[in-house]
Formats: structure tokens, sequence, C-alpha cells
């Protein structure tokens, strides 16, 4: 339906129609396993080397350097499991930060059970690490490190470049859970020592299901999954050749239009920002102003933070789809989020954040429908409360 509005591109992205168009035949004719050695197993190998190519390219890596998963949340367990598993160790210890996805932290909690020490790296309040925390962090132990490029939830870019090159002073491996950044800010790995990537199709206008790990030449990861050695023995299974097809095409795109395409999703986000704290007087940004993802917006409304889910189901019968925080998170709508209470917001700013995120396919008008229907629904909600009578 065009009335519907999507602001919702950071939980999932709708497909692009050349990718869909990409896809087709490998849904429909072109059916063969990549490892059979016949015709059919050729087509289907060489549609998976063009995909592999296609997302190289992207950050300027090599083709064999490029694991194939099936979602970014597999890329991160593989990455830090792989990483610490792989090294055979008797002592390990890892740094994150406080604001990963789940996919990082519940790995790293999973490492713990198994007698890896874990530091978890505080940030500010815009969302930012301060390189001098991870300097003070680093340990004769520390084997890897595994900072996010965007987070999820406010959009904020960590300093990925300066972080990794830290970590490599100090002889450690670094990993980035780039699944919000890739396809949105450039990212490069002949110029960021960047020794782990991961990323998620579903992202960029990609299909659901797919992913892939970046895993630099010379480094060392044990396997998750055991079976056919297929993906260099890394990653055994078929692969899923149409959906990996969809990510090279969505990864060939996003090489091509990324630039424009941000420029042009900057230009809309700063018009939401600017004209909502400008008409809602209780409305405050969350996360930094600058370094933060194109289409990215996370908002608060002071004194009305228990009502964000009231607004974004008012919002949501007038056909216009946000989020308040992260959609991993929608079944705790209620709980605070770790990730705003990281960033210092007290208990009751932490549960009520909106999140607005913008894609290839949103456009001005949108933008102008969605501006105007904000204060009228915000207008709706519980009266904004005096915030000095309300506990921390
Ligand atoms: N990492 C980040 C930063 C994410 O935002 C997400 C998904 O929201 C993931 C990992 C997990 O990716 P996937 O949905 O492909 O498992």
């Amino acid at each position: 339906m065009s009335d519907r509005i999507y602001f919702d591109n950071s939980a999932t992205t709708p497909l692009d129609p050349r990718v869909t168009k990409a896809m087709g035949p490998y849904l429909d004719g072109v059916f063969g396993n990549p490892s059979s050695l016949h015709w059919a197993g050729r087509e289907a190998h060489e549609a998976l080397a063009q995909a592999r190519q296609q997302v190289a390219d992207l950050f300027s890596a090599q083709p064999n350097e490029i694991i194939f998963t099936a979602s970014g949340t597999e890329s991160d367990n593989m990455a830090l499991i792989g990483v610490i598993e792989g090294l055979g160790q008797r002592e390990n210890h890892l740094i994150t930060s406080a604001i990963e996805h789940p996919a990082i932290l519940e790995t790293c909690r999973y490492l713990e059970g198994q007698g890896v020490d874990v530091t978890y790296l505080p940030v500010d309040g815009d969302g930012l690490i301060d390189p001098n925390d991870l300097r003070q962090a680093l340990r004769p132990t520390t084997r890897l490190v595994s900072i996010m490029a965007a987070n999820n939830v406010v959009g904020t870019l960590q300093p990925i470049t300066e972080l990794s090159r830290i970590t490599h002073e100090h002889g450690a491996l670094f990993h980035t859970d780039a699944v919000q950044a890739v396809g949105k800010i450039p990212l490069n790995v002949q110029t960021q020592p960047i020794d782990l990537l991961s990323l998620s199709a579903h992202k960029l206008h990609g299909p659901k299901g797919v992913g892939a790990l970046y895993v630099r030449s010379g480094v060392t990861l044990k396997p998750l999954v055991h079976g056919g050695g297929q993906e260099r023995g890394l990653r055994s299974a078929t692969e899923n050749v149409a959906g990996l097809v969809g990510l090279g095409k969505a990864a060939e795109i996003a090489r091509e239009e990324m630039s424009e395409e941000a420029s042009y999703l900057v230009q809309l986000r700063d018009r939401l920002i600017d004209t909502i704290t400008a008409t809602l007087p209780n409305a405050y940004l969350i996360g930094h102003r600058y370094r933060r993802l194109p289409g990215h917006v996370s908002l608060g409304l002071a004194g009305q933070e228990g009502e964000a889910i009231k607004l974004l189901l008012s919002l949501d019968e007038a056909g216009i789809a946000i989020s308040t925080g992260s959609a991993c998170s929608a079944n705790h709508g209620s709980e605070p989020s770790y990730i705003l209470r990281a960033m210092g917001f007290d208990l009751i700013r932490a549960r009520g954040s909106l999140r607005i995120t913008l894609g290839r396919f949103n456009t001005a008008a949108e933008v102008d429908r969605f501006l105007n229907v904000l204060p009228h629904i915000a207008a709706e909600l519980r009266p904004i409360t005096s915030r000095q009578f309300v506990a921390a």
C-alpha cells in the first residue's frame, strides 16, 4: 500500500528490485549444488564466485577472504569463538564494548563461561568509545578486540580505524561487527587494519538469512559448523546460492551508489532531526550529532519516555513503521535499554527512545508526512511530567 511509510531500515530493509531480479534464475532454473563437478554444479559455483567477488569489492578485500554464513549473528559468533578457540591458548582476554549487539554480547557471555576474560569498554554520552580506554584495557593475553562499526540503536559510528590501529600495535586481532555499517559508510580493509568483519545481507536491501564474515588472509579460525568442508572448511553446509547471489548484487549496488545515497539520506535525516527538535520542545537527539549513520535518527521525548511504545503504536495506526530501540529487543519493550544505560541515561530516559531509520526507497514526501503527523500524535500522549520528581 503506497500510503504506508517504512522508517525501520535498521531492523531490516526491503529487497531492492534489482536484487530480486538477480536472484530469480537461482530460485527457478539454476538449481545445482555448487560442490558438484557437472554443468549444474558449475553454474551454481560460478554464481557463488561472482557473489564472493562482489562482496569483497565492497571493502577492498580478496574474494578468498570472504566466508559466507547464514546471518550477521552467525558471522559474529564465528569471529569471536573461532578466533579464541582457534588460538588454543590457555589464557585469553577479549575486549569489546558495553553497547554491542546481543550477537556479540551473548557470545562473550558464552566465552566467559569457557574461562575467557572479557572487558566491556564504556562509552560516553554520545555512545563513543575513548581510544585511550582501549589502550589501557589491552593486556599481554588480549587476543581479540571486537568493536561495532555503527550502533544499531543510536546510530553512532565508532572510530574503528584508530581502534584497529591501536589493537594491531599491541599485536592482537581486530574484529568489527559492521552489520549496520556495510553499504552505508565506506570501509576498506586495505587502509583499515581490520582482521575480521561481519555483515548481513538484509540490512543492505538483500535477502534475510544470508551473511558473510571477512577473514584476513593468514588469520586462523576454528570452525563452528562441521561437515562437508564448504567455505574453505570454515563453514560446512551447501550454500544458499540464490540468497548469496542476492547478497552479491546488493553489495555491488551499494558500492556503486553508496556515496550518492549517503548524501541523500543525510539530507533527509538532518531535516528530521532539525525539525523535530525545533517543533517538539521536549525532543532530544540520542547519539552523536554528526558521527552517525546517514539515515539514522534516535530521539527521546523528555518527560514522555514511558509513552514510547504508545507513540510507536499510534504511528503504526497511521501506517508509519518506526521502532523503539532495537527490533531484536521487541520482546523486551518496556525494559530500559542497556545501550542507553551505558551512555549514562537514567532508568526513565533509558526506557523511551524512538528510532527512525531511513533507507534507499524513502522519499522527502514521506519525511514531510511524518513531520506533519508526529506533533499531533505526541500531543495525545500523557502530558510531560516534571523530571525533578522522577527517581533515577
Ligand atoms: N549486529 C548488529 C549491529 C545488528 O544490528 C544485527 C541485527 O540487527 C546483527 C548483528 C544480527 O544480524 P542478523 O539479523 O543477520 O543475524
